[in-house]
């Protein structure tokens, strides 16, 4: 598992991918990432302050991702992370946080106090298949209900169910209400949700320019960051 790499193309920054408690919700359809989420905390902190060692500084950005949300961290590990962004100079994090924990994400920055550009895992503006397929208990209905809290949605596309139409209104919603965005393009995994490969390579037709716009980054493999396995 490749927990710590650098993103040199766009928003050039230092990436981690750490160890964490169990993902709050734990139960969204399409998720076999929280495979590595663990209840000991030394184990978490073990793993994760060898990962930390590697930061530099490079870029003074950082982004710090684990298997569920930044708030699922144990208090060691956020203590480390906050001793290297001072000795290291960083100056803007990137976390990512489910909606559940919207009204604490200043707590994050409270404790960081440096700027935070907070993810939200959306996968779709649709709010149907966001809930009763993907089962991400994100009960939001309008795109600036997000916006008031989070500042990058992540998007999932490819997946069988979805269409076109969901891909289209949210790509539109993605660059209408946000600066920055990620999308993913579905890997199967062990989970029982399948991948539609004709929605992905009309997805990859259809929005190739994307690739230049500087604050949306695709993710054709999930390990495009150059974290994970
Ligand atoms: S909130 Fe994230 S980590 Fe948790 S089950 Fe859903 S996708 Fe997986």
């Amino acid at each position: 598992m490749d927990r710590y790499s650098i993103i040199q193309n766009k928003n050039q920054r230092e990436i981690v991918l750490l160890k964490s408690f169990p993902c709050i919700w734990n139960r969204c359809s399409f998720c076999d990432y929280t495979l590595d989420n663990s209840d000991s905390e030394e184990e978490i902190n073990r793993i994760n302050y060898e990962v930390l060692k590697n930061i530099t500084g490079k870029y003074r950005v950082l982004e710090v991702i684990n298997s569920g949300s930044c708030f699922e961290l144990p208090i060691g590990t956020l203590e480390k992370i906050r001793d290297i962004i001072r000795k290291k100079k960083i100056e803007k994090l990137f976390l990512e946080s489910h909606w559940c924990y919207r009204n604490r994400l200043d707590e994050m920055r409270d404790f960081f106090k440096i700027p935070i550009i907070f993810k939200i895992g959306v996968e779709t503006f649709d709010y149907n298949f966001r809930n009763n397929v993907l089962i991400k208990n994100a009960k939001f209905y309008r795109p600036e209900e997000v916006r008031e809290y989070f500042d990058s949605p992540c998007l999932m596309v490819g997946i069988k169910g979805q269409t076109k139409e969901m891909i289209e209104n949210d790509i539109e919603t993605l660059l209408k209400y946000f600066s920055y965005g990620t999308i993913n393009i579905f890997t199967p995994n062990s989970s029982k949700l399948e991948r539609d490969d004709e929605l992905v390579d009309w997805f990859k037709r259809k929005y190739s320019y994307l690739d230049d716009n500087p604050n949306i980054e695709i993710l054709y493999n999930n390990t495009d960051f150059g974290v994970g396995d």
